[in-house]
């Protein structure tokens, strides 16, 4: 079986741990390797990974690869894709690849399975497993289709580095694109709180947002709070839907949204531990909780439903008084 790695650098040249995870995943699966590079430069990254076992390093550089577009970003992936002539064809689940992963698999004429949290073979047969109707089940997935492109998630696959020095195959591509990269955009790092690379996950509910004992809102000092917290943690911050819907709608916490909401209809984050502070623990939010390792909440109900099991512990407590105090101690 002839397995392709297919992935681009990050924007230092390097290769970025969602692809040393994918390139981890198809080389576990034990076939004839090519690895498919392609990015503004590609030699460093290909150097990194020289001694992965790859029978062949492919690439495709230059300026017009630095950033993600869709016409050079699928036109290189094509090209990559068809010199390696792989039956088997791996990529990360960055937002990068994902982008132009269907489009890569029309113009090949290839099958595509995305966002894979298991790739393996089995009785000589590649097995994919991936999960469903948002991480409620879990399936497993055998194609006789080839050539057959995935897309691998993080944190699935033991990521791989091997220094050396590697000899790349460059490949001439020229794409046919009339968009123009003129510049990026972002939120200032402080501004992101969305982390996902990190290793704990605060999730803020509507409680902050709720009438507390004194009869009164508390929003400034729960948005105090709450940021404090993730600046002391660099911890990634999650929400319920019900404070982000708030949040929409102008009132509650105005660094909160629904890029934020964990849950069902939400994201699905992995982080080793989370936090949840003032929120109820109903089955759709823990839904998202998943792939949580160690569950923590704090609840002033001790029958919320963390309790029900939903939680390795649940600290039955005012969480403005318990996060003023860890940010306290923090400091
Ligand atoms: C089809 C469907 C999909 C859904 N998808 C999602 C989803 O993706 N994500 C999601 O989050 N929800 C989802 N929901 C909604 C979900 O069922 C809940 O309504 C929602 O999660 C409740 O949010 P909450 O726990 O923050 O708020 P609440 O239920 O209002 O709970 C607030 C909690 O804060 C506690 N509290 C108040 N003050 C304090 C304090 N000072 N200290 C400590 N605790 C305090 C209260 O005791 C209470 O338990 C979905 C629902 C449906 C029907």
């Amino acid at each position: 079986m002839k397995v392709l790695f297919l992935a681009h650098t990050d924007d230092g040249g390097s290769l970025g741990k969602a692809a040393s995870e994918a390139l981890g995943a198809a080389k576990a699966l034990g076939g004839d390797l090519t690895v498919g590079l392609y990015g503004a430069e590609v030699q460093a990254a290909a150097d990194s990974i020289a001694a992965c076992g790859a029978g062949k390093f492919l690439g495709v550089a230059g300026a017009e690869f630095a950033t993600a577009r869709y016409g050079s970003d699928a036109a290189a992936c094509v090209a990559l894709a068809k010199a390696a002539g792989a039956d088997l064809i791996v990529m990360p689940a960055t937002s990068r690849a994902s982008r132009v992963a269907a489009g890569v698999a029309q113009r090949l004429g290839a099958a595509i399975d995305t966002r894979l949290t298991g790739l393996a073979l089995d009785g000589g047969k590649v097995v994919a497993t991936r999960w469903f109707y948002r991480q409620r089940m879990v399936g497993k997935i055998e194609r006789d289709a080839r050539p057959w492109l995935v897309t691998v998630d993080t944190g699935c696959f033991e990521a791989v580095s091997a220094p050396g020095s590697a000899s790349v195959e460059m490949l001439s591509v020229t794409p046919a694109t009339r968009t123009q990269v003129t510049g990026i955009k972002s939120p200032a790092a402080d501004a992101q709180t969305i982390r996902p690379e990190a290793k704990m996950l605060l999730v803020a509910g509507a409680g902050w947002g709720k009438s507390q004992p004194d009869g009164q809102k508390h929003l400034d000092e729960a948005s105090q709070l709450i940021l404090s917290l993730l600046a002391a943690t660099q911890c990634s911050l999650g929400s319920s839907k019900s404070l982000v819907d708030q949040s929409g709608d102008g009132g509650a916490l105005p660094f909160l949204t629904h890029m934020h909401q964990v849950g069902q209809t939400g994201s699905t984050p992995r982080h080793q531990k989370g936090l949840a502070t003032c929120c109820h623990g109903e089955e759709p939010h823990v839904v998202g909780w998943r792939f949580i390792g160690e569950r923590r909440a704090i609840n002033l109900d001790a029958s919320c439903g963390w309790a029900q099991g939903k939680a390795d512990v649940l600290y039955v407590a005012d969480a403005f008084a318990v996060v003023n105090k860890v940010v306290e101690l923090l400091k």
